[in-house]
């Protein structure tokens, strides 16, 4: 008998900006989605009955993806709640900018225990699971201060170019067990995060994209779409811009 179940996909940072996003368009894709939020449950709510109007099953669980044992929870409940896992996408990420020279150890930290510690936490979780269920595709999110650096976020831009090399090595380690690994790099969105941006330093970005326009959530939700999707299947170990030309 053929399989009727929907595949399952787990979000992490789902509750707001790029992440909302994804979810949503996942929805919409056909998956039953697990997100998980860190501090605003009535954010997370929201993306459950939008997201849930697609005829998804939708579940928010609060986790902080910096903790093992919370990242390991999420991978767990979604499979309990929605069955084998397919697919992760990795969004949660905090900024905490500042020159180096005034950058506490407590920025440095937040931001490579949230991006860095946060997404190996949750891939481990969920390669196990992928490997079980014999594939499956994990895209996490970095950033184009990835590979060309920002001016006051080194801590945030190390802990980017770090799920590069992290992600790249899950393509060449977990490929042969049918599980594809790729990065989504954005360049500058339009959510919470970028509006903290002083207005100079978002004027001077804007400048630099040819498309002279920051990008969308839905944007970037667009990529991951095809990313995770059978399409994509010959695609691994990827790093794919999705910026407007910034970083040309
Ligand atoms: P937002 O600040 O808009 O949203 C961040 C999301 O991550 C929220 O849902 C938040 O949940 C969640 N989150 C934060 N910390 C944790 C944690 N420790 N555990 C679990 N969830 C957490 O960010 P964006 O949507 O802008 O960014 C999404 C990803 O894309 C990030 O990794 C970011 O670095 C990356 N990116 C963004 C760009 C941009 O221009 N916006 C550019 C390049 C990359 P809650 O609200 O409950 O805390």
């Amino acid at each position: 008998m053929a399989d009727t179940r929907r595949p399952v996909a787990v979000v992490t940072g789902g509750s707001r900006g790029i992440g909302r996003a994804v979810v949503n368009r996942l929805a919409a894709d056909g998956f039953d989605v697990a997100f998980c939020y860190r501090s605003r449950p009535d954010a997370a709510a929201k993306v459950v009955a939008e997201a849930g109007a697609a005829g998804a099953t939708v579940v928010a669980h609060r986790a902080d993806v910096s903790a093992a044992h919370e990242a390991r929870a999420l991978v767990a409940v979604a499979e309990a709640r929605l069955g084998p896992l397919s697919t992760l996408v990795t969004c949660a990420g905090v900024v905490r900018d500042r020159p180096l020279a005034r950058m506490s150890d407590q920025d440095w930290d937040e931001v490579i225990r949230t991006n860095l510690d946060g997404t190996y936490h949750v891939c481990r979780a969920a390669a196990l699971a992928l490997m079980r269920h014999g594939g499956g595709c994990i895209l996490t999110l970095s950033s184009v201060a990835a590979a060309h650096g920002s001016a006051g976020q080194s801590n945030y831009a190390a802990s980017k170019a770090g799920i590069v090399g992290f992600t790249t090595s899950l393509a060449r380690e977990l490929g042969r067990f049918g599980v594809r690994s790729n990065v989504v790099a954005p360049g500058l969105i339009d959510t919470d995060m970028t509006a903290e941006l002083p207005g100079a330093a978002k004027a001077s970005i804007l400048d630099r994209i040819p498309l002279r326009r920051p990008g969308s959530p839905e944007e970037v939700a667009d990529l991951v779409s095809f990313l995770a999707s059978d399409r994509a299947r010959y695609i691994n170990g990827q790093v794919i811009g999705v910026d407007g030309g910034l970083i040309l």
